[in-house]
């Protein structure tokens, strides 16, 4: 770049590379973070190498406009530069929607190492107004800034505002640069078992050696997986260096941060979207800086600054939670592996039903397998039995069968836990008129009202849109006419507490355990023997190890396989395997109970049998014939708009527009399966091309030439996970 030009990633939707004048005096360089002008406003920026982002060069030299400053902040390091050009090539997203992900826009403003919030004095007011005595009691001991307060309390910024004038709630200076606490590699390291040894001990050596490696970390249920890379943590706390471990969000709770607190003596930093401003400044400060040495995160962790990065482990690597399905569709997991390799560092998926798109790299050879067969120490895993639910019916308007109802009771008996799973929030999926057939369908999506009975809600689980369930039917006028069809958790509580009146039973679904608080409190009543049988969604199929639970009984294993995507096996049998493994963890052994309508179905064949590596391979072989992923690459293209016939007209002409070549096939354009999400229509192509193809630049080509009006978004969709 001739002279004092420099070209700049903006952090601007549209206008986001562009090149300026650097001032006398103003020293930058590649990664260092900016504040620039467009128009009359001010954006910030990253100076990168021009000759890696084309753009910019239309401004001649005499019309380019001034830098206005440089953030104190450390420049955003090479390594990062190439993981966002990476994933905005790979996945065809705009550069400046990765780099959204790795600096926040405040960095260049202020970065200052203090914040300011606000917190209740526990003076009442002089005038308490309702919206007042609603905000203090929600607002409690909390504090935050006065937006998050406001969110917190469900009230303006005003009234906020108006607290603090009132004496009622006063600001408090938070030092956003104090220091975590350093875990300690020595604090309180396991007896390995002689094969989690074996796995601890080769993935030391690749910490040591400080090279890009990847790593399988495969092991049953409960054989130690997370003991095995604590080790490697410690390796690479004891040689200096960060760690970052990645879970689903769902998986960040109590226990996990218990247990790292038990081995390494004090906790981790955390990376979620529950924090606070000032929260998430300081754990991106004191990681940048290289003082916070193990960082536990969301996927979105994966893109902070970490100076020097000698470990990522991905846990629970099969889950699709990891995709991610807005804005920029990258596969944390595949952007994991990639920064590994930008970093030179090993990398560890640890699951125990690996993916087949990573076990297909295990065969061809790039990733090693460390293998843990056995569950740790005395317990076994449990004994999987199916239902046919056409030969064992539960009796008329029950969801439970006679036999796992029997298998409920005994387990009571014995004074056992039990966990009955189902994943679906709510009571009923959806609800009808008895006198005139209206179902309840969201008004802004292609969806069915979900009834939450016990707030008493109709709720679209796509947008949120919620009323409050009707007395009389909004068509028909009939009052007492509505029915609930199908099974949701709260529906399967309410047979338990009629088949087992004395049971103490708990919900457990995101709308009960919605924070860390009360996920530790269901923790501690399971504990201690407070709660009997379970009912819950997904989330308790993670992470939990509760050595009193012997029974689990899948309510429904059919319903993963209604949507007919490819994975749908694959994906039933893991989210099985995974709820099966909360069974049996201690010195008991644990039962589970399968209930479906087809129980000669491959995969149910292999959860009763055990025989993983056989469906694994009719899975693998199916789909090589079909040239689905990982042996063939999908692509989806999904078009939106608020007006419906702006999006298919768009549709059609991306269709049309389509290039014609023997290694790809496009179909569609059709309405998508939801055809309409929060008040916008969608319409959906899919590219099917062969693995070496580069469909990418393909894709960036054919849609490069095309133009569509602002009211309709194109998005696309590398690898998708979604075909809805
Ligand atoms: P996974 O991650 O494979 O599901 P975990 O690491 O959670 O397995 O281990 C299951 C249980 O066994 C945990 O309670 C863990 O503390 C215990 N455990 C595993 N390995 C050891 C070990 N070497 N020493 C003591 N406890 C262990
Ligand atoms: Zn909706």
């Amino acid at each position: 770049m001739p002279g004092n030009r420099a070209r700049i990633l903006v952090l601007h939707p549209v206008l986001s590379v562009l090149d300026y004048r650097v001032p006398h005096g103003m020293h930058v360089e590649p990664g260092s973070i900016v504040v620039v002008p467009i128009g009359p406003r001010q954006y910030a920026g990253v100076v990168w190498e021009p000759e890696r982002l084309p753009g910019g060069e239309e401004v001649g030299d005499n019309r380019l406009r001034n830098l206005i400053a440089v953030a104190d902040a450390p420049p955003i390091p090479a390594s990062i530069r190439r993981l966002v050009e990476w994933t905005a090539d790979y996945y065809l997203a705009p550069h400046a929607s990765v780099l959204r992900m790795a600096v926040s826009s405040s960095a260049a403003f202020e970065n200052a190492p203090t914040i300011v919030e606000y917190r209740a004095t526990g003076e009442v007011p002089p005038r308490l107004t309702p919206q007042r005595a609603q905000a203090l009691e929600r607002i409690g001991e909390r504090q935050g800034l006065v937006r998050e307060l406001a969110t917190i309390a469900d009230v303006s910024d005003a009234v906020i505002r108006g607290l603090v004038k009132a004496g009622a709630i006063e600001p408090v200076v938070i030092d956003t640069d104090t220091p975590f606490p350093v875990p300690d590699p020595n604090h309180a390291p396991p007896d390995l078992s002689p094969e989690q040894a074996d796995a601890a001990s080769i993935l030391r050596q690749a910490i040591g050696a400080a090279a890009f490696q990847p790593f399988l970390l495969d092991g049953v249920t409960g054989s130690g997986k997370t003991e095995v890379y604590f080790e490697a943590i410690a390796a690479a706390l004891a040689a200096g260096k960060q760690s970052l471990v990645l879970l689903p969000e769902i998986a960040l709770t109590e226990p996990f941060l218990t247990r790292f607190t038990e081995r390494f003596g004090c906790q981790p930093v955390a990376w979620h979207s529950g924090l606070r401003q000032s929260q998430r400044r300081r754990a991106r400060r004191a990681i940048a800086s290289g003082q916070a040495m193990v960082t536990v995160g969301a996927r979105s962790a994966l893109f902070l600054t970490y100076p020097d990065l000698g470990l990522i482990v991905v846990d629970e690597a099969h889950e699709t939670s990891f995709k991610q399905e807005a804005d920029v569709h990258y596969h944390a997991r595949d952007v994991a592996v990639m920064r590994a390799r930008f970093e030179q560092c090993p990398v560890v998926l640890a699951t125990a039903t690996p993916a087949i798109e990573t076990r297909h790299q295990v065969e061809l050879g790039r990733y090693e397998e460390l293998r843990l067969p056995g569950r740790y120490g005395k317990a076994e895993l449990p004994e999987i039995e199916a239902i046919d639910l056409i030969q064992e019916p539960p009796e008329r308007g029950r969801w439970l069968s006679p036999r796992l109802v029997l298998a409920i009771d005994a387990a009571l008996e014995r004074g056992e836990q039990s966990l009955l799973f189902l994943n679906r929030r709510g009571y009923a999926p959806l609800t009808l008129c008895r006198a005139c057939g209206h179902r309840f369908q969201c008004p802004n999506c292609t969806a069915w009202m979900v009834e939450h009975r016990l707030i008493r809600r109709l709720t679209c689980h796509h947008c949120g849109h919620t009323v409050p369930t009707p007395e009389i039917c909004p068509e028909c006028e009939a009052e007492d006419s509505l029915v609930a069809c199908g099974p949701g958790v709260e529906r399967i509580a309410d047979e338990v507490a009629q088949l087992f009146p004395d049971a103490r039973t708990a919900i457990v679904t995101s709308d009960t355990l919605w924070s860390p608080a009360k996920a530790a409190e269901f923790v501690h009543r399971m504990e201690h023997g407070e709660i009997d049988i379970v009912i819950g969604t997904q989330l308790v199929t993670k992470g939990y190890h509760f050595p009193n639970l012997t029974l689990v009984g899948v309510v429904d294993a059919d319903l993963g396989l209604d949507g007919g995507d490819l994975r749908a096996s694959e994906r039933t049998f893991q989210q099985i395997m995974q709820v099966s493994g909360r069974a049996g963890r201690g010195e008991k052994p644990g039962t589970v109970y399968i209930q479906t309508h087809s129980p000669d179905a491959p995969v149910m064949q292999a959860l009763v049998s055990g025989d993983a590596e056989s469906f694994y391979a009719a899975e693998t072989r199916a789909r090589r014939e079909a040239d689905a992923p990982p042996f063939g690459r999908y692509a989806a293209i999904i078009v939106s708009s608020e007006d419906k016939g702006a999006a298919d007209e768009i549709a059609r002409l991306i269709g049309r527009s389509a290039p014609r070549l023997p290694e790809m096939l496009v179909y569609g354009p059709a309405p998508a399966p939801l055809a309409m999400l929060r008040g916008r229509h969608r319409f959906r192509l899919l590219v099917h091309a062969k693995r070496a193809f580069d469909v990418q630049d393909v894709i960036r080509e054919w849609l490069g030439s095309l133009e569509w009006p602002a009211k309709v978004r194109v998005a696309v969709d590398v690898d998708p996970y979604s075909f809805v």
